[in-house]
């Protein structure tokens, strides 16, 4: 879907973790329509990342480049800004979008799950934000987004490492913010809902298994009723929340946790 808004980002570069899918690949996409050269960082097969890769290009004329590190991984998620900054030059604006989820009871959760998940959900970020710092302090100029989840202001059954990963980036943006504001750099959280994206589609398909009920019908009755507009958010949304971060209107929007969220978390 097309939101209608549009932001000068010419000669300036993102790096989107997450972006090989999902609300990290729409942000992609949105910020190269804006001018943005492009750096993503995801897993997916050759093709899909070629197709990605070669899609924005043509649509959009900018450079896109494409990184696999693992971030659960922190050695990793250490080198990759400087990676990105030895193929792009800059890094203007990062989003740490990458993100997985581990639904269990804590009786059974196992430490691997929590710390592959704390490393990917958390760590990843702070490796990322303290290396691009420089560069974005240097040029009085940095944009940071973090995305967290409605679960950075709430809790849900089974899922205490998302819960804590997400309540943690939460203080970690309000604490970047702060050490940014006399800098030029925002950073701020975005809070999404539900947003029908792999990660939320295999939540729905074993919770349809475990229910016996079609996955429409699942969405619908253990989904969906937490969200007062009774519909998905559109990852076309949650990019475009992030487009108007990334903006020089929004330069004294920091340290915010934006809810995009239909309204579930006012009720
Ligand atoms: P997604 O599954 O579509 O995408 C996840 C991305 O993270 C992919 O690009 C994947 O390759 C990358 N990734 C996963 N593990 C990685 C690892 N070890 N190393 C490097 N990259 C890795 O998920 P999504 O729904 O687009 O989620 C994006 C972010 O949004 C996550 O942080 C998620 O917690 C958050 N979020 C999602 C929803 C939702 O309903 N979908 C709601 C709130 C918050």
């Amino acid at each position: 879907m097309n939101m209608d808004v549009t932001v000068p980002l010419h000669g300036k570069v993102a790096l989107i973790t997450g972006g090989t899918s999902g609300i990290g690949l729409e942000t992609a996409r949105v910020l190269a329509r804006n001018g943005a050269d492009i750096a993503i960082n995801g897993f997916g097969s050759a093709d899909e990342i070629e197709e990605i890769r070669t899609s924005i290009g043509a649509t959009t004329g900018r450079r896109v480049e494409h990184f696999a590190h693992d971030l659960s991984d922190y050695g990793q998620a250490s080198r990759l800004v400087a990676d990105a900054l030895a193929k792009c030059e800059a890094v203007d604006i990062l989003v740490n979008c990458a993100g997985v989820q581990h639904v269990c009871d804590i009786e059974r959760f196992s430490d691997d799950a929590w710390n592959r998940l704390i490393a990917v959900n958390l760590s990843a970020a702070f490796a990322t934000i303290r290396s691009a710092w420089p560069g974005m302090k240097t040029r009085g100029w940095g944009r940071i987004i973090n995305v967290a989840s409605t679960l950075a202001m709430r809790a849900e059954n089974q899922k205490s490492a998302y819960v804590a990963s997400k309540h943690g980036i939460l203080g970690l943006t309000r604490e970047i913010a702060l050490e940014g504001a006399p800098l030029g750099i925002t950073c701020n959280a975005i809070c999404p809902s539900w947003v029908l994206t792999p990660l939320v589609r295999q939540q729905v398909e074993a919770k349809a298994k475990e229910l016996g009920l079609s996955f429409e019908e699942t969405a619908r009755t253990a989904f969906l009723r937490d969200l007062p507009t009774r519909r998905f958010v559109e990852t076309a949304e949650v990019a475009a929340t992030m487009l108007f971060l990334c903006s020089n209107a929004a330069k004294s929007v920091t340290g915010a946790a934006i809810p995009v969220d239909g309204a579930s978390t006012v009720r």
